[in-house]
């Protein structure tokens, strides 16, 4: 059985600080790495200790496997965890960690391997009788042969990179005459992405909701699923907001999907925590889309409806232990709902934004948990993504959670930065939203009416009475100018709002 006493956070933000306070409540040191521009960021002074790996860009520091296993040796670390992103999902960092003699907290790297390869991946699901989306079982060479495919499936179809993930070498084609350009695009995004250029077809599934499976499996034979997170409002294939349970999985569905995903990871004799991504049509068949073969970012809205500490669990596996979640006792309690809340801007098209965050009021109280890397005076940079915080909430039923987080984002202020706040405060109060309408063409299809718009005027109100607050210290810092002879002055209306502010909240 390994002994792990230390483990080194491969990762940085959010998620760092995540597992190592994982780390701490599992009575285990952590070591932190970090950039020259993290050098500030709350997840090194989390740490026990905290190793500097190189300069801003994630290729020289936490790209860089040599640095980050040199990192983990010089600090007598048992064990790895990779976080997610980076590193997380390559298999010869696995491989390296193994090799120097530490506990890779993952996957074996044949698991991420056979799982990283979309095209393997189908075939093995397809072997374990998991439902895969009807597409090509190879890589298409050229133009004829992609012509040739989506001809046997009919359009639309969905060209994929092979070696695909964050929705980069996905080009969606309804036509014919749009193929080729699309073949080139893909092809390109591909190559640049994941430095191999293979793409593959698969039918394009109108409206589905893209539905994925928690599951937990140890050393001891055991794979244990921890239901459904609902993941449908997405933009450019990118997750915003999740929410467990999903109003659209019956118990016998869940029955049904959790049994596939359970076969899924049996089939690549899957260790630690991972997620089977499946597309859920309106007809209510579901196809298997893909694994993550590591903590996802929305592992929170299941923690708080199964009552689980994901990432505790991972460590006890990593260590040789059983699992502490039985697979007969599991039930979803209540609702939870996650919101990313990034540095970007949505009335721009969520380009993502840059700035010092001068001021954040994280929000609190009952049923809310909020998992952020950033903290006032931290720089958001180009260097890394956008993510601030994700805060999330948990009610006993969908209808309270969704209040709960109105409430939620109506507490929290960021200044300094543009964010996805209002825009998310927008969602919980869409009518298609709160009646769990949603598919993976929501934003699509709503975007517009959640874009527009003034920004609420209660989200603005602390916005300004702080930015006033932010002034007033500047002034009392700076020599005091020469008072101008005249009436008295008459304090600011802000001020006071300010004031009352800080005090009232
Ligand atoms: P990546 O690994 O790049 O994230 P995925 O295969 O997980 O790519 O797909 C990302 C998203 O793209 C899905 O959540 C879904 O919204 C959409 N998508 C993928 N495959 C299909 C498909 N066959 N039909 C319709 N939408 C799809």
């Amino acid at each position: 059985m390994p002994t792990i006493k230390r483990v080194l956070v491969a990762n940085r933000g959010e998620i760092a600080l995540r597992v190592i306070r994982a780390c701490h409540e599992e009575g285990l040191t952590a070591v932190a790495v970090y950039s020259e521009a993290d050098r500030l960021s709350p997840h090194v002074r989390a740490a026990d200790m905290a190793v500097p790996i190189g300069p801003a860009p994630a290729a020289e520091s936490y790209l860089d496997i040599a640095k980050l296993v040199a990192a983990a040796r010089d600090t007598q670390c048992d064990a790895v965890h990779p976080g997610y992103g980076f590193l997380s999902e390559r298999a010869p960092f696995a491989e390296a960690v193994v090799e120097a003699g530490l506990v890779f907290i993952g996957p074996s790297a044949a698991a991420i391997r056979a799982m990283g390869d979309k095209i393997e991946a189908r075939r093995r699901m397809q072997q374990a009788g998991v439902p895969v989306v009807p597409g090509s079982t190879r890589a298409v060479a050229d133009h004829v042969q992609a012509r040739a495919e989506a001809a046997r499936l009919g359009y639309p179809v969905l060209l994929k990179a092979v070696a695909g993930g964050g929705g980069k070498g996905m080009r969606l084609v309804r036509e014919e005459a749009e193929l080729d350009s699309a073949f080139e695009a893909a092809t390109g995004e591909a190559l640049k992405a994941f430095g191999a250029g293979e793409v593959y077809l698969e039918k394009y599934l109108e409206r589905p909701r893209h539905i994925e499976i928690q599951i937990l499996a140890d050393s001891f034979g055991r794979v244990v699923a921890l239901g459904e997170r609902e993941c449908s409002i997405q933009r450019r294939h990118q997750k915003l907001i999740e929410e467990a349970p999903s109003v659209a999985v019956t118990p016998p569905l869940r029955r049904r999907m959790s049994e596939s995903a359970a076969s899924a990871a049996g089939a690549v004799g899957y260790l630690g925590a991972g997620t089977i991504e499946f597309l859920l049509a309106p007809s209510g068949e579901f196809y298997f889309l893909e694994m993550n073969t590591r903590l996802q970012v929305e592992h929170p809205v299941t923690e708080l409806v199964y009552g689980v500490d994901i990432v505790r669990e991972q460590l006890r596996v990593a260590m040789g232990q059983p699992l502490r979640v039985h697979a007969g006792t599991l039930q979803p309690r209540g609702h939870a709902i996650e919101c990313r809340i990034t540095a970007e801007d949505p009335a721009n098209d969520f380009m993502p934004a840059t700035g010092v965050v001068q001021y954040l009021r994280i929000p609190g109280g009952p049923g809310v948990r909020w998992d952020g890397g950033v903290e006032e005076g931290n720089e958001i940079t180009t260097y890394y993504d956008s993510l601030i915080a994700k805060l999330i909430v948990w009610g006993e039923t969908r209808g309270v959670a969704l209040e709960r987080m109105r409430r939620a984002l109506r507490e929290l202020a960021i200044v300094g930065i543009p964010s996805s706040q209002a825009f998310h405060l927008r969602v919980m109060d869409d009518p298609e939203f709160q009646r769990g309408d949603i598919d993976i063409t929501y934003l699509e299809r709503a975007g517009a009416r959640l874009l527009v718009g003034e920004p609420s005027p209660e989200l603005l109100r602390p916005l300004a009475a702080v930015a006033a607050l932010l002034a007033e210290q500047a002034a009392a810092s700076a020599p005091t100018p020469p008072q101008p002879a005249g009436p008295t002055v008459r304090p600011s209306v802000w001020l006071a709002t300010a004031r009352r502010e800080a005090i009232g909240q």
